[in-house]
């Protein structure tokens, strides 16, 4: 292990917007015995842009302008960057010719945004007076499963080549510039980790590294306890558990990477989410603490609540697990269930609902039971260390027009009719997140 332990510095895609001040802040953070690992997003918009040029119809005519507006975007000395346009010149073109678009055509695709972005920001590195050096994910060793479009990385597969490698260049006294958001699936093809990836690639390699902290340093981002449109009185987070972060992440607040936290909790290394427009902007997410931490509501939007009637109830064995079988049959995400003895309400997300009653409609008439008609729900949820604690907080209002709640020690789901969102979220707020601290 490197001593001291190094520091992963993941650079979002607004992030790079500025290179000068991308390069001070490493700058800031290196040093002699201060081993760097830098991670990159695609520039802002890279990737959307590589995604949108491969859908139907593809046409190789446009694939020019995509090239020059690339080059203009990574104003690097060509043998940097025209293996990775051919790339994607060949790609796209590759696409076209065979009129289809194999998911690892388009994760070889989307990954050019990173690659282009190591590339540049290493350049911009070096004429700054910091030796850099970038490498692409895939040849460095993060290898992953092969589910393209959503990779997961193989951390105890990758350890031993990747430090090995990154070690060569820390020896040389060299930064790496690593690109996130992929890396190499079986067979040596590029697999995607999912949009927002990197942030991923950076907790992965942080513990493969040992490293003492992964920043993620986005251009402004700031985790509060709520969405400050629908709760003005919000504030920010400065800690949240490893939990609490995981939960937020995989509930749909799009800060991080629903998969970055895990690495990260079982190599203990703290991460820090940080705005590089305003640094005292840092929410850090470690260990859960004894006193617990502020929670956090967040949101997911535009549900559909599939009520169940199953007369008999739980007389009737094992129909739980034949309703999310059929949900699950047909490809139906079930986000939540809320259920008692005679009734089992299932949230699914609004597109899905649709196929989600057909599917249903077979399996009612077989077993008696009836389904209601969905109603519109969003769903609140709110997240905190020791959460049930405070149940008795929860004012009745908001209890009366409530459609189902469901609950872990940690975090609390409630449905609510769309109309009763705002108020839901700033009554949850009050009752618990502005109260004093906990003893
Ligand atoms: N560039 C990828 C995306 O836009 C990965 C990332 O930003 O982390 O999803
Ligand atoms: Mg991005």
């Amino acid at each position: 292990m490197t001593d001291p332990a190094p520091i992963v510095l993941k650079f979002g895609g607004a992030a790079l917007s500025d290179p000068a001040r991308v390069v001070r802040w490493i700058r800031l953070r290196g040093g002699p015995g201060n081993p760097l690992l830098v991670v990159v997003s695609a520039r802002e918009g890279v990737t959307d842009r590589l995604l949108q040029s491969a859908r139907p119809p593809v046409r190789s005519t446009r694939i020019p302008r995509l090239l020059d507006e690339l080059r203009r975007r990574h104003p690097v000395p060509a043998p940097g960057i025209d293996p990775i346009l051919q790339t994607v010149d060949a790609t796209l073109r590759g696409i076209v010719a065979s009129r289809s678009r194999e998911p690892s055509e388009l994760d070889r695709l989307a990954a050019q945004g990173e690659r282009l972005a190591a590339v540049w920001l290493a350049h911009e590195m070096n004429l700054r007076g910091l030796a850099a050096t970038s490498l692409d994910a895939d040849r460095l060793g993060l290898r992953t499963d092969r589910n393209f479009g959503a990779a997961r990385i193989r951390l105890e597969a990758s350890r031993a080549t990747v430090r090995r490698r990154i070690d060569r260049v820390w020896a040389a006294d060299r930064i790496p510039v690593v690109t996130g958001f992929f890396g190499q699936g079986p067979g040596r093809t590029i697999t995607t980790l999912g949009r927002g990836g990197s942030d991923y690639s950076a907790t992965a390699l942080g513990a493969m590294l040992g490293a003492r902290r992964v920043e993620l340093l986005k251009q402004r981002v700031s985790i509060r306890s709520a969405d400050p449109r629908w709760v003005p009185r919000s504030r920010p987070l400065g800690y949240l558990s490893y939990e609490e972060a995981e939960e937020l992440a995989q509930f749909g607040a799009r800060v991080l990477h629903a998969w970055a936290i895990e690495p990260a909790r079982q190599a203990r290394i703290p991460i820090l989410v940080r705005s590089l427009a305003d640094p005292r902007q840092t929410t850090t997410v470690g260990p859960a603490i004894d006193h617990g931490t502020p929670r956090a509501l967040t949101v997911l939007p535009s549900l559909r609540l599939l009520g169940l009637r199953v007369p008999g109830g739980r007389e009737q064995p094992g129909i739980m697990a034949e309703v999310t079988r059929c949900l699950a049959a047909a490809q139906v995400n079930v986000i939540q269930l809320y259920t008692s003895a005679t009734m089992l309400c299932a949230i699914v997300e609004s597109r899905e609902a649709g196929t989600a009653r057909r599917a249903l409609a077979r399996l009612v008439q077989h077993r008696e039971m009836t389904v209601e008609p969905p109603q519109e729900v969003e769903m609140v949820i709110a997240i905190g260390e020791r959460i049930l604690e405070d149940l008795y907080r929860l004012p009745r209002s908001i209890l009366r027009t409530t459609l189902g709640v469901a609950a872990t020690p940690r975090a609390l789901s409630l449905a609510v009719r769309t109309a009763d969102l705002g108020p839901t979220l700033r009554a949850l707020h009050r009752a618990l997140v502005e109260i004093p601290p906990r003893p």
